[in-house]
């Protein structure tokens, strides 16, 4: 079924406007999505009536922002399966939730010579704050490699895990290579030998349900700009057991029970890790961009990004010389590649200037590019507000710019 992409695409105002005189076509989704009027009116409105500082004052304004904060708490939990609301800590965003894991855990449970284990294609974030914790710790960070095709060598996961083993810390869904990775299968290896898992949500949360529960990961991280809301804003949920063991991460207010110069006792959960004034609006845009979602069936839209992905693919491969980077039998709308000739800046400026967004770079992932052996990528990624037009246009736009190439190339003989 194929949900009224018209129609959705009304919510989405930014999308109708000319980039370099033609109509813009964003393809740059694992980046930042857009936001629906939806949430831009509510955190508007907000600000305009509402605005006080959370939990420490007994004025009206403060309480009713209190209030919606707490209920947009309960609204992430309740769309990630939370067991309770204390497992679920808002942060500015995936590389902060990471960070406080990294530090917070580390420093509860992580000492000279265990190990970490991470995977070849993680995003830097879910890289640097293990690489930082090690290094302070003394501890050892393993790499669980993928194959050329994309997908993790799971297989290796049983030999790579041993009784020093503290953590495992993995993307559910790759930001380079688009691969869904089997987060149930390596959950339930890795708890076989008692090891807790981080799931670096980024990618996922925007597109696939989340159970925590039914998943039963430790940790699970996202930010809220990728997934229709607003930036500086992101979660993560924790377990319990864990969170109740890890120390603050970031001192400060609202994160104490009771302070004096002699001893500081700290906050229940969540609370514990939320150091500082909150990005409230934030949080009240992120449960505004959450219950958008939730307006659709999230089979169907993610059906339907699948079957973008599909026809992007099948496209792309028509172009002689274009390479893509990750073909995992799972795979979610990211599609990275190169053409030969070309180098990939040249190729996202000139896109831009057709009116096309795409991404260019080495994506936050220098392991991946050094898997590959290239310096650098071009990157398109979908959201459902997305259209096979659209792709029909990129499709014929790369054709263009190729024999633009081709030409020059032969001139320049
Ligand atoms: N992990 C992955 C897989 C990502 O794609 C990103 C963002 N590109 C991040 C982590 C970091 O997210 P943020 O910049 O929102 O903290």
């Amino acid at each position: 079924m194929i949900p009224d992409i018209s129609q959705i695409r009304k919510d989405f105002p930014i999308l109708d406007q000319l980039v370099n005189g033609k109509p813009l076509i964003y393809f740059d989704n694992a980046a930042t999505s857009h936001r629906p009027v939806q949430v831009i009116e509510r955190m508007n409105e907000f600000s305009l009536r509402t605005n006080g500082n959370i939990h420490r004052a007994t004025h009206t304004l403060a309480n009713k922002t209190t209030e919606a904060f707490e209920a947009s708490r309960e609204t992430v939990r309740k769309y990630l399966n939370a067991a309770e609301v204390g497992e679920v800590i808002f942060t500015h965003g995936t590389t902060e939730s990471i960070n406080l894991v990294a530090f917070s855990f580390g420093e509860a449970f992580i000492g000279a010579g265990d190990e970490v284990i991470v995977t070849e294609m993680e995003h830097h974030a879910n890289i640097v704050p293990w690489q930082m914790m090690c290094e302070r710790k003394g501890a050892i960070l393993k790499v669980l490699p993928f194959s050329n095709n994309g997908e993790l060598q799971i297989e290796l996961l049983d030999s790579l895990i041993t009784e020093k083993t503290k953590i495992l810390a993995v993307a559910h869904v790759s930001n380079t290579l688009g691969t869904v990775n089997p987060i149930a299968e390596i959950i339930a290896k890795a708890h076989l030998r008692k090891v807790p898992v981080l799931v670096d949500g980024a990618q996922s949360a925007p597109h696939f349900k989340i159970d925590v529960q039914a998943l039963d990961c430790d940790f699970y991280a996202f930010s809220g700009h990728k997934m229709y809301g607003p930036t500086g804003i992101g979660v993560l949920y924790g377990k319990r057991k864990w969170l109740d063991q890890m120390p603050p991460f970031l001192g400060g207010g609202e994160m104490i029970d009771r302070v004096t110069f002699a001893k500081t006792t700290y906050n229940q959960l969540p609370y514990k890790f939320e150091a500082g004034t909150p990005d409230y609006v934030g949080a009240i845009g992120l449960a505004a961009a959450i219950q958008y979602v939730q307006g659709y069936d999230h089979q169907i839209l993610a059906d339907y990004e699948h079957q973008l992905l599909i026809a992007a693919t099948a496209k792309l491969k028509q172009i002689e010389g274009l390479k893509i980077y990750g073909e995992a039998q799972q795979k979610a709308g990211v599609i990275c590649f190169n053409i030969d000739g070309i180098h990939p800046f040249d190729l996202g400026t000139l896109l831009d200037q057709l009116g096309i967004a795409v991404r260019t770079g080495r994506l936050c992932a220098d392991p991946v590019m050094d898997h590959y052996n290239v310096e650098n990528m071009v990157r398109v990624s979908f959201s459902f507000y997305n259209t096979m037009d659209e792709i029909e246009t990129l499709y014929k736009a790369l054709i263009r710019l190729k024999a633009m190439f081709g030409t020059m190339n032969m001139n320049s003989k």
